[in-house]
């Protein structure tokens, strides 16, 4: 690779790092010498950059160029290799194998890839989030008769490895970045053909790409068949899907390639259905904060950080997955509403609950470490002291009515054999290492107990030696000890080192001391490191030995795992909607959104005293045009509405008074503009980017937040477009839309289009200025109230006043101009000119209607022409005062 020499260029203790380094160009190589994991060349140079080790120099290569190197110590590898993967990081570690060559030189083998899609190590994983590994394989493109590219479709397959997850789905490109928004993977697998184009259109995602022969769907298809010893896949409807067959191979190769001879626990394919889930498009994942806030913040305060009370980190990422994917099945979401409103009523049960899981440690994560072998001791013994409060779980749970507690205290039940080969084969409180020894309890193993019997018995001899040699010797500082390096020595003072007798042997001169060896202590020695060293092996087979007698468990352990989560996320639901006065949600069949005195689940937590208010869409009533002043509480007002909707089909407890919502199959919305600089788009064009995907997507059965649409651009392009929008969404698409705005005018839709209905946020004019209620009424907005809110802001007063007074001039304006403007929605108006037309219906000429105009409005129209043109910012003060008589004159 680039930046790296040939292998005819270095020694040889570095030609296996080059070699390694060609089969991985893209990872970060670790290249274990002694104690270090060293690194060289352009890796060297990365990693001094990345994570700030030390750049060195080792040597030249035989063309003399110097070799950079960096380097860290074994110790903190892990501590390094987190910070790594967090960057998005890949790295390789190539371990010393076997007892030096002859020359010196040790044999190096990859050991572990960790790349961020494909951790397994607890320490490294984020605790609350998946670290899902997606691969993607885009259809061959068909050119249709008319010759025009078919809709692309993209074989989704993912897997998270640390509980085995195996899914898989088929998307089209509408339904991409939604499905991408939706997962969240940690790392997607691409063909290097598709490599540079989500690269490009995904800056912040980590994007590994593989050889296009990878992605294989007949190979795909002979992979999963052999590795979950079927005939065929179409139990699994997989059968002919081959962009989805094609990423599995691709997601099993790579998969394969980084644990290296680790076998990773994965359960059977499933295909998902996009009809599983509501939609959540990218921008409204973001615009809702569910889990991450706008700036994409995880750590912020988020629907997520407001409902996680979650005991344990498994709970916390079960929430995660439900807030984020709201069921479409009522049956499912009802279920969790109904055990939900059992733990409520029941707060025995409840704090039962909570006690248990509170001790709950991450058995998912662990569970999938028993299946590759790596799981450590410690991890183990807090398996070993959950399982107990699991089983009780289990029995709180058995035989009570509500159907998801009997579902899961059914994945609650594990075999007993897995706590009694447990508790019997590990110590109390084993060693966090296995190669530290003290693992396994004596009492597991004969063999082991005459061992440790042994080196019990070391401090005994050494003590009594040491008593028999000071007398034999007359030396009495003598001193019988042992260290790591040395081993068993006689240590005796300078001073008294000429009256040792013959038969001790000089081990080592020290500054003020000497230290000898006889054949006795010799002979012990060797007995007591023997016994050592087969303690270890020892223990290392029996530890082996244990994690298979637990790996036939692990698909168990994995299902009550999922249980706990489960549980958990309920009682953290069950406990915040106790909290807050949250209400079950009532799921109807009948198309709708009835919501009683709402609020919005996040905000409600952060001020003092929340207004409710209500939500009412139905056939007849699907479009609500919110008007009213800034910062009077429509978006609040609209997220409450979204969020409640999402509460209550991801199965959670609703704050309001009272809700009853039918089937929602979308969510989508239109919220504040925010500039995506990162793509090069004005704040226009991702708003109308995001409305134009928004018409082409939203259904009948679609939830649609539209605010302040067309605000992007000039005052009449924004209406018109408004207008036009507003009039798709409820006469097309027909959705459940909620569209605040500013243009009042398009108040005027609701007396043209039955469908539609105005409501507004009240403000309340007093002495020191407006009072938000932050209340919302049925009826459009009597005025705005964008001065009052700049001066609450701070612009000076005599800003205000100025912009008061031009306010005043305009309005005279348009009550002028409204004698020749139509009303929007009027018939024969700019909108329903395409109607009109097909109805063969000539729209009136506007000039008649100017002949109209009494001379007085025309030349208030010439005026406030005049004073349009006019720039408020060059006008000195003098030819503003005079302008401000002729307008007074005019008036
Ligand atoms: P708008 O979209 O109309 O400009 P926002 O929804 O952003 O207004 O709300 C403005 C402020 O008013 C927010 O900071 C919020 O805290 C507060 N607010 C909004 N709705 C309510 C409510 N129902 N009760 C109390 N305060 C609210």
């Amino acid at each position: 690779p680039a930046g790296f020499p040939d292998e005819s260029l270095v020694t040889p203790s570095l030609r296996q790092f080059v070699e390694i380094k060609r089969q991985y160009p893209d990872t970060l190589v670790l290249y274990r010498m002694g104690d270090f994991y060293e690194t060289f060349f352009d890796d060297a140079v990365k990693a001094n950059r990345l994570i700030g080790i030390t750049l060195t120099k080792r040597g030249k290569t035989l063309d003399e160029k110097p070799i950079p190197m960096a380097g860290i110590p074994m110790v903190s590898l892990d501590q390094y290799i987190a910070r790594l993967v967090r960057m998005g990081e890949s790295v390789v570690i190539a371990e010393q194998v076997g007892q030096p060559q002859k020359n010196g030189s040790m044999e190096r083998k990859v050991s572990r890839i960790i790349t961020p899609g494909t951790l397994t190590e607890t320490s490294l994983l984020p605790e609350k989030a998946d670290a899902i590994l997606l691969s993607i394989c885009a259809a061959k493109r068909k050119r249709s008769r008319t010759g025009k590219a078919a809709d692309a479709r993209y074989g989704f397959v993912w897997l998270t490895l640390s509980n085995g997850d195996f899914r898989a789905e088929e998307v089209s490109a509408e339904q991409f970045e939604s499905e991408l928004a939706r997962l969240s993977p940690s790392e997607i697998l691409v063909s290097d053909a598709l490599k540079d184009e989500l690269r490009e259109s995904h800056p912040d995602l980590v994007v590994t790409s593989m050889p296009d022969w990878h992605f294989d769907a007949e190979h795909g298809e002979k992979l999963l068949k052999e590795q979950f010893d079927l005939d065929n896949l179409d139990a699994w409807g997989v059968t002919g899907k081959n962009e989805v067959l094609a990423a599995a191979n691709a997601l099993l190769d790579y998969t394969a390639e980084t644990q290296v001879d680790m076998m990773p626990f994965i359960l059977p394919l499933k295909l998902v259905d996009e009809s599983e889930f509501i939609v959540i498009d990218p921008a409204s994942r973001r615009n809702l904060e569910i889990s991450s806030t706008i700036r994409g913040d995880r750590d912020g305060l988020t629907l997520f950080s407001v409902l996680d009370g979650c005991e344990s980190t498994m709970g916390s990422r079960e929430l995660c997955r439900w807030l984020n994917q709201p069921l479409r099945d009522r049956a499912a979401a009802e279920a969790r509403h109904e055990a939900i409103e059992t733990l409520i009523a029941s707060p025995d049960l409840l704090d039962a609950f909570v006690e248990k899981l509170a001790a709950m440690p991450d058995i998912e994560r662990f569970s999938s470490r028993i299946a590759l072998g790596t799981v450590r001791p410690r991890e183990l013994a807090s398996l070993r002291d959950a399982l107990p409060a699991a089983a009780a779980l289990a029995a709180h749970l058995a035989n009570r009515p509500e159907t998801l507690f009997t579902e899961l205290a059914r994945s609650l039940a594990l075999p007993e054999e897995i706590h009694a080969q447990l508790r019997a084969a590990l110590l109390e409180e084993p060693a966090v290492l296995l190669r530290d020894g003290d693992v396994i309890a004596s009492s597991y193993n004969s063999e082991l107990a005459e061992l440790r019997a042994l080196r019990d018995e070391t401090g005994g001899f050494l003590m009594q030696m040491e008593v028999r040699e000071r007398d034999a010797t007359g030396i009495p500082t003598l001193r019988v000890q042992y260290n790591k390096v040395q081993g068993f020595y006689i240590e005796v003072s300078k001073s008294y080192a000429d009256q040792v007798p013959m038969h001790y042997h000089r081990r080592q001169t020290l500054k003020n001391v000497e230290r000898f060896i006889t054949p006795e202590l010799k002979a012990f020695e060797d007995k007591a490191l023997s016994a050592k060293e087969r303690t270890a092996q020892l223990e290392k087979t029996l530890y082996e030995a244990l994690i298979n007698t637990l790996k036939p468990h692990v698909a168990a352990l994995m299902r009550a795992a999922h249980a706990l989560a489960s549980l958990d996320v309920l009682a953290a639901l069950a406990g915040h909607a106790k909290k807050r006065g949250w209400v079950r949600p009532q799921l109807t069949a009948r198309p709708g959104i009835n919501i009683r005195a709402g609020r919005h689940p996040v905000v409600e937590t952060a001020i003092e005293v929340y207004v409710p208010n209500s939500c009412r869409l139905e056939d007849g009533r699907r479009m609500l045009v919110i008007t009213g002043p800034n910062m009077g509480g429509k978006s609040t007002y609209m997220r409450s509405v979204a969020l409640i909707v999402l509460l209550a089909w991801a199965g959670s407890f609703v704050p309001a008074e009272a809700v009853q919502i039918g089937p929602i199959d979308r969510i989508h919305t239109r919220i504040g503009a925010s500039d995506d600089l990162a793509h090069g788009r004005s704040t226009f064009m991702v708003e109308m980017t995001e409305a134009a995907a928004i018409l082409n997507q939203a259904t009948d059965r679609s939830l649609v937040l539209m605010d302040e649409i067309g605000r992007g651009t000039s005052t009449y392009d924004g209406l018109s477009l408004a207008a036009a929008i507003a009039q798709e969404l409820v006469q097309t698409t027909r959705s459940f839309t909620l569209f605040a705005t500013h243009y009042f005018e398009l108040t005027t839709l609701a007396a043209n289009v039955r469908e539609v209905a105005n409501v507004h946020v009240s403000a309340a004019q007093s002495k020191r200025g407006v009072v938000f209620q932050h209340e919302i009424t049925e009826g459009p907005a009597s005025r705005s109230y964008g001065i009052d809110v700049a001066k609450l802001a701070g612009i000076p007063s005599t800003v205000i006043r100025r912009a008061k007074a031009f306010m005043t001039s305009l309005e005279k304006r348009d009550a002028a101009r409204s004698a020749i403007q139509p009303d929007l929605f009027e018939e024969g108006s700019f909108l329903t000119e395409a109607s009109s037309q097909l109805a063969l219906e000539e729209p009136q000429p506007p000039e008649e209607q100017v002949e109209t105009l009494s001379p007085r409005a025309e030349s208030a129209i010439a005026l406030q022409d005049r004073l349009a043109d006019l720039d408020p910012t060059l006008l000195s003060a003098r030819d503003a005062m005079m302008l401000l008589y002729e307008l007074h004159d005019a008036a």
